[in-house]
């Protein structure tokens, strides 16, 4: 079976000056495993009074940058002015940033900007968990004609991380893939990671999710860079991490790969069906409460009942070996639905 190819997208987070321009791109062409150069030609800061991108006056550097190398360019545009300034540099490939998609103006402008066009438009996920705006930009660049339309998964802002910048959420980016196979989804390791350290083990896991590719962010001398320096890496180690990662295969042939699958699946299977039954058993026995509530005039709500459930399980985390993160959205989960039983029996 043939190796798979994944894409690779790699450049600095801002093109700041010619000569950082050429000599990153230059760098990440030699290493013969980068396919399109990005950088942030105007930066969206969350915090005014920082760099903000150069603007206009990166685009002839990076002209002169694919000329050099082949390389065709990829750049960030967030209004119209921006898709006019990059078309007349005939800028191959553009994205929407993360901060854009969460805006339905903006990227309604970008894609009445980018009407038509035959160039690949690749969509960022908004900063916040909201997969519905993640589709709509795509729905949007849809409805304005634009064909060639990929994802790149960045990570979301604010969901309690402490050693990534924005937290993976694997499963929102997997139910866009779900709700859109046709589109290739690439995974944005840096701005997940926010530091050199964990860009390494994302990327793997994106890998094994079977993800198109990725975009890195690689600075020709990280440490000044003038945006987001603790995630670049030097071409040099990026095409080291792109050597070590693991490109599995989707299927295997192996009889005994097959067989034991086959028998794990089988667990699988009855495992779910006997926990979706405990389930039931458990809203019915809810139900029961419910109706002795009723009969004796006590509220559903008992809060000091729950906060007890609440400890006494998330005490076993480790021994179980689950997360606190997986019990506490499990057990709100069946909190809720036990309520709406109890409800629905209070009104009997
Ligand atoms: C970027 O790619 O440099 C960038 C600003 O990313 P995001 O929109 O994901 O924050
Ligand atoms: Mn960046």
């Amino acid at each position: 079976m043939e190796q798979k190819r994944p894409l690779i997208i790699a450049g600095p987070c801002s093109a700041e000056s010619e000569e950082q321009v050429l000599a990153t791109a230059k760098a990440l062409a030699s290493t013969g495993k980068v396919d399109i150069l990005r950088a942030g030609v105007w930066k969206p800061r969350t915090k005014p009074n920082t760099f903000e991108g150069v603007g206009v006056e990166a685009l002839p550097w990076l002209e002169k940058a694919r000329k050099e190398t082949g390389l065709p360019l990829a750049i960030e545009v967030a209004n119209t002015k921006h898709v006019e300034s990059a078309m007349q540099y005939d800028i191959d490939i553009f994205w929407i940033g993360a901060r854009t998609t969460t805006n339905p103006f903006s990227t309604q402008e970008v894609a009445e900007a980018l009407r038509g066009t035959d160039k690949m438009v690749y969509v960022k996920n908004p900063t916040s968990g909201d997969v519905e705006l993640w589709c709509g930009a795509v729905e949007r660049l849809l409805a304005c004609g634009v064909k060639n339309i990929g994802l790149i998964h960045r990570g979301f802002a604010g969901y309690g991380t402490r050693d990534l910048r924005n937290a993976p959420m694997w499963h929102l980016a997997l139910e866009m893939r779900r709700r859109m196979p046709e589109l290739p989804i690439i995974c944005d390791p840096s701005h997940i990671c926010g530091n050199r350290t964990y860009i390494r083990d994302i990327s793997q896991q994106a890998a094994d999710l079977n993800y198109d590719g990725f975009m890195i962010e690689s600075h020709i001398n990280p440490d000044v860079a003038l945006s987001d320096a603790k995630q670049q890496l030097t071409p040099q180690d990026l095409s080291l991490l792109l050597d070590n990662i693991k490109w599995r295969e989707g299927e295997s042939d192996s009889l005994s790969y097959q067989t034991t699958l086959m028998s794990l699946r089988d667990q699988i299977d009855s495992l779910d069906g006997e926990i979706l039954q405990l389930l039931a058993e458990r809203m019915s026995v809810a139900e029961n409460i419910g109706r002795i509530k009723r009969e004796n005039n006590v509220r559903i709500l008992q809060s000091l009942r729950w906060e007890s459930i609440a400890e006494r399980t998330l005490a076993r985390s480790a021994s179980l070996g689950l997360s606190i993160d997986f019990l506490q959205t499990l057990l709100d989960a069946i909190h809720v639905e036990s309520i709406n039983h109890q409800n629905k029996v209070m009104k009997e």
